[in-house]
């Protein structure tokens, strides 16, 4: 038995944090994920069918403002993957009493964690272009809402729906919520299977980064997975949603109307000056008057941004990511090829394209 229908979990892990009996797991097969019931320890209490986001619809609100723009903080700015909105927004939030929880990569995970330290926070930064993992951190955001602190949790929109769902109508109006644009995940299982080409595993490596600015790219212990500047197979992948999980295909949240306060992407499309563009232009979508504060709050200059640009330049702003059609194909043959081989096979071009600019950087042509 599963808590949702089959091959249509969006692994928030929330009903591993609802059950009181451990009586669920997540099945990862790298096509989908789904979260099975041990009925030998199951009491039928229902709450995980309950709490599932996947089995409710979720409240979605339209938004009240549009804007684009970046963290003032040119340091930080200079490392972010976009603009540096996520940090700053956690930042201000900080400075004003709050605790901030979201993703990091450590010790071979990509899990959630909860601060009110900005150095602290400031290892949540960067983009992870996988499937996070925020089991066990639902209960510690409830504790410390109880205890009277507000909370900032910046997440997909999936473990958006999942934290809001955990912690109740009670608590809401000290939980602020930031959700990311998201094109949709792949099982950290997949870059595992990438990494392994390059002797490389998750456990073994201290840092990854998986792009800056527009160059999208695996950086591993700050070297190129294959060579700074040339996008690599499982970039290529993922860039074309060949590579996630199933429940993506029919994501709920991929709209205009979104789950929480702020959500944040890149402000792709936009107009504002070439020099900004290199240095990271966020676009930010204001749903609630808390978000609309809190975005004003913090160090960050916002711009007015061209809606239906951002919208028609940004897809899952509209809808979610269509099922490739050498989607099967590639779960097929990953049994039996390597990576590499396979995304060679299927996107010749682009590939070929990446090869020549490995070779012109080698040779000093390019840099
Ligand atoms: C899987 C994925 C798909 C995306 N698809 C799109 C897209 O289609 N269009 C678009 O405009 N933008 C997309 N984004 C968002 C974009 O890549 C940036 O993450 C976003 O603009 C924030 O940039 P920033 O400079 O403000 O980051 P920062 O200031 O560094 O803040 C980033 C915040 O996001 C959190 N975060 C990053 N990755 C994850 C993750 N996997 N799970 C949970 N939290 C995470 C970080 O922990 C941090 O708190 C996607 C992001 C991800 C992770």
């Amino acid at each position: 038995m599963t808590v949702c229908d089959i091959d249509k979990c969006a692994g928030c892990m929330l009903c591993i944090d609802v059950c009181k009996k451990e009586a669920i797991h997540i099945e990862d097969n790298m096509v989908s994920y789904n979260a099975v019931i041990d009925e030998d320890k199951c009491v039928n209490c229902n709450a995980c069918h309950k709490k599932c986001p996947q089995n409710n619809t979720p409240e979605k609100i339209s938004p009240i403002s549009w804007y684009q723009g970046w963290n003032r903080d040119d340091e930080y700015r200079s490392k972010a993957p976009s603009g540096g909105i996520g940090m700053a927004l956690a930042k201000q939030f900080i400075k004003d009493g709050g605790y901030v929880c979201s993703c990091l990569f450590k010790d071979g995970d990509f899990y959630f964690d909860i601060t009110n330290d900005y150095e602290q926070a400031l290892k949540f930064g960067g983009s992870k272009y996988v499937k996070s993992n925020p089991v066990g951190i639902y209960p510690k955001v409830l504790e410390v809402l109880k205890a009277g602190n507000k909370v900032l949790f910046i997440g997909l929109p999936c473990q958006i729906a999942a934290v809001k769902a955990y912690v109740g109508a009670q608590y809401q109006d000290r939980l602020y919520t930031v959700d990311l644009i998201c094109h949709g995940t792949p099982s950290p299982k997949i870059l595992e299977l990438f990494l392994k080409q390059y002797s490389k595993s998750l456990k073994t490596i201290k840092d990854i980064k998986f792009r800056l600015k527009t160059k999208m790219q695996l950086v591993v212990d700050d070297k190129g997975i294959v060579c700074k500047g040339v996008s690599d197979k499982y970039t290529i992948a993922f860039l074309d949603g060949l590579t996630y999980t199933s429940n993506c295909y029919s994501c709920k949240y991929a709209s205009r109307e979104r789950i929480s306060d702020i959500t944040i992407g890149d402000s792709w499309g936009t107009k504002v000056d070439a020099e900004e563009i290199r240095k990271g232009v966020s676009l930010m979508v204001v749903q609630t008057e808390k978000g609309e504060q809190m975005l004003k709050n913090a160090d960050i200059e916002l711009l007015p941004v061209d809606v239906e640009n951002a919208v028609n330049n940004n897809e899952q702003l509209s809808r979610p990511m269509s099922i490739r059609k050498n989607r099967s194909a590639f779960f097929e043959l990953i049994k039996k090829k390597s990576f590499n081989h396979i995304i060679f096979n299927q996107y010749k071009s682009n590939c070929l394209k990446q090869d020549v600019k490995l070779v012109l950087i080698k040779l000093g042509l390019v840099h």
